[in-house]
């Protein structure tokens, strides 16, 4: 009788040892959204529960940030006529964001280039060489220091239009994580479009090798980045763009000071940091700003990495990334000191 009452005992330990969590399981799914391919994956007990809440959350923000839904957050303020528009707090985060990296990479980023944009025909995949003239009638509507922010409106000029397409993804990251954390996944990974955001390490421990394109040969990979509990977001000449008739290449990440692509000595800027949306607005400004400005803004902000590949085929490294870089490149690579 004692016997047995120690065999219960004990089973009733391991039950309350091993019974609060359940048994994590690794799931994955693609989908389509913002204009881009995705895939996340997840090790958690509920995976699957949780990569549905993600997929829910990542089409709910496309319908609020998305500057070619005629409902969205963005659509209304474009619409707006130069009047106050109420947005949901997720539109004013990201607004908050854009304003902020706007001001640190005086201007490179500026979520006002919309119209010009539109003249590229790259927010409709229907590209053309805007005239010299055409851009200068749409350059003075360019300026971010004209979109005015309060707790839950944002208004803008009436000749204005803005453009979250630059840091959406990242934050999009950066709420997919949060529904990850929330439900006790501690490894992950996702990539919106080649952004990656990772949780932990891999499930066995080892770090995520997350690999950069070679922006010379977009089918190929430039390099190997071991993280933990990193974005690494990348912005590219290659990732979109077009030939015009005279053989010339144009790109999607223009230069507001110009409104042509930037072209500044930079052809991929890959920044690695802890929130997806510091990354990705950050690493559309950095291309923009090019080598010299993107390393001074390195050295004063110190609280992200990056690596450049410029334009003459250097690999540029900031410090931090030293030890966990792996070259597959024949590329020369150089370190950027902290001072
Ligand atoms: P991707 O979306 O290809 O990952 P980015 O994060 O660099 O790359 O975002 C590029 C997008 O940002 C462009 O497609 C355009 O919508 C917008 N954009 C281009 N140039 C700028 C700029 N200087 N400032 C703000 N937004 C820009
Ligand atoms: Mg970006």
């Amino acid at each position: 009788m004692q016997h047995r009452s120690f065999i219960i005992a004990a089973g009733l330990c391991m039950l309350l040892l091993t019974g609060c969590s359940a048994p994590s399981k690794t799931e994955s799914t693609d989908l389509f959204a913002m204009d881009t391919y995705m895939t996340l994956k997840v090790t958690a007990p509920d995976a699957e529960g949780l990569l549905q809440q993600a997929s829910d959350r990542i089409k709910g923000l496309e319908d609020t940030l998305s500057v070619t839904r005629p409902d969205s957050d963005i659509s209304k303020v474009n619409a707006a006529n130069g009047a106050p528009v109420t947005v949901q707090p997720d539109t004013m985060n990201v607004l908050q964001k854009a304003m902020q990296i706007g001001k640190v990479s005086g201007g490179a980023l500026d979520i006002t280039l919309y119209p010009v944009l539109k003249a590229w025909g790259f927010t409709t995949h229907d590209n053309h060489v805007p005239t010299p003239a055409e851009l200068d009638a749409l350059l003075p509507n360019v300026d971010y220091t004209q979109v005015q922010l309060s707790d839950d409106t944002v208004q803008i000029p009436a000749d204005a239009q803005i453009d979250l397409g630059a840091l959406a993804k990242g934050y999009t990251s950066d709420a997919v994580m949060d529904i990850f954390r929330e439900g006790g996944a501690q490894s992950a990974i996702i990539s919106l479009g080649g952004n990656v955001q990772a949780i932990g390490s891999r499930p066995d421990g080892t770090p995520w090798q997350v690999a950069v394109v070679d922006p010379f040969a977009p089918s190929e990979n430039l390099c190997i980045l071991a993280v933990e509990d990193r974005a690494v977001i990348t912005s590219g000449n290659y990732e979109r763009y077009f030939t015009d008739e005279d053989g010339n290449t144009w790109w999607h990440i223009l230069d507001p000071a110009t409104g042509y692509p930037a072209d500044n000595g930079l052809v991929s800027v890959t920044v690695v940091g802890t929130e997806g949306l510091y990354c990705d607005a950050l690493s559309t400004a950095l291309f923009v700003e090019g080598t010299e400005q993107a390393k001074a803004h390195w050295q004063k902000a110190q609280d992200f990495e990056m690596l450049l590949v410029t334009s003459d085929g250097t690999i540029l490294l900031t410090e931090g990334l030293e030890d966990c870089f792996t070259n597959l490149s024949s590329m020369p690579v150089e370190v950027i000191p902290r001072a």
